[in-house]
């Protein structure tokens, strides 16, 4: 019988896994919004109001991006993080165009404005752009693929030096879920992965309106998040452990644990009220590897599933997306 020996190449645990040997550092879950508006581009609250609402409503950290837009954040941060329990980072919603195709990338604790860099394609502006980024010593996060059907799988495919893409944006106008022969965002995700192209998905609230929270046409805030893993609440240790695949996205679902190691997948649900969980592991081409009912499962890794990753969908309809790694047969 031949013996399948699978090496994994997991960008997310084995950092994890080599700090660990040394002196474990204590990681904490936190939880934060990295696609917000305020009145200084199109949103329709002061950026003291957006902080308020998000610090009210237990996030631990808040991105604020405007569109092409660098609001500060020093006054905000001395006025409602004194107690180092919130922080505000700096960051801006790149918004470019090519055509009539938006062409929008977060910039995330961005050192200084990044103008929209224009280019010859859809690629090569989503390229520049993420470039332009980098340059400013951010973070890239590519936003809402499917927001006027502007960025194909292909796309995305070519895209260097982004780890990081919207899976998940609570605008209302964004087709999340694809349509008419169009993929959905988790479609798009698994024809990336399936081609060796490893990205993180996130989910963000693209907020713009805190002033009507009943209408259905506005982009409200706590619709989607990200709950990263890191050392303290500081912009590097954030973003890295994003980069590193160390956080999940969510709309609703919580996890209490999640352990990744060269043969196993373990996954920990917080339970809430009678609500009930469904648990996918997803493999090469969407497939569905294996489905838990129970609110803590595992999934053992084979060695020739491509990539795994995970889905956890509520009985309400909530969801939460852990990142996926890759797996080299050897
Ligand atoms: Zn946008
Ligand atoms: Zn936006």
């Amino acid at each position: 019988m031949m013996k399948v020996r699978a090496t994994l190449v997991i960008l997310l645990a084995f950092a994890a896994v080599a700090a660990a040997q040394d002196a474990p550092p204590t990681r904490r879950w936190y939880k934060g919004n990295t696609h917000t508006h305020t009145l200084n581009s199109d949103g329709d609250s002061t950026p003291d109001e957006v902080v308020r609402w998000y610090r009210e409503h237990n996030y631990d950290f808040l991105v604020l991006t405007d569109h092409n837009f660098l609001t500060s954040v020093d006054g905000l941060n001395a006025l409602h993080a004194a107690d180092e329990k919130f922080l505000v980072i700096r960051g801006e919603e790149v918004s470019d165009w090519f055509g009539k195709k938006p062409i929008h990338v977060n910039g995330l604790n961005v050192q200084r404005l990044v103008k929209p860099q224009g280019g010859t394609s859809v690629a090569d502006v989503l390229q520049r752009n993420v470039d332009a980024v980098r340059e400013a010593s951010g973070v890239p996060h590519i936003n809402h693929p499917n927001y006027g059907w502007a960025i194909s799988a292909e796309d995305l495919s070519k895209i260097e030096r982004d780890r990081l893409f919207e899976i998940y944006n609570g605008h209302p106008l964004v087709n999340n879920m694809g349509g008419g022969g169009a993929p959905s965002m988790e479609e798009v995700w698994d024809i990336l992965l399936t081609g060796g192209k490893l990205l993180y998905g996130i989910a963000v609230d693209d907020a713009h309106h805190f002033k009507r929270p009943w209408s259905a046409d506005a982009a409200r805030p706590g619709q989607g998040w990200v709950v990263v893993r890191a050392e303290k609440l500081a912009a590097p240790e954030l973003l890295a452990a994003m980069e590193r695949g160390d956080f999940y996205a969510s709309t609703g679902v919580e996890i209490t644990e999640v352990s990744v190691s060269a043969r196993s997948f373990r996954i920990s649900i917080k339970a809430s009220g009678d609500t009930k969980y469904r648990t996918t592991y997803i493999g090469r081409g969407g497939a569905i590897l294996q489905t838990a009912l129970t609110n803590e499962s595992e999934y053992l890794v084979r060695g020739d599933e491509g990539y795994v990753r995970a889905r956890v969908v509520d009985s309400n309809g909530k969801t939460a997306w852990l990142q996926p790694v890759m797996i080299v047969k050897k």
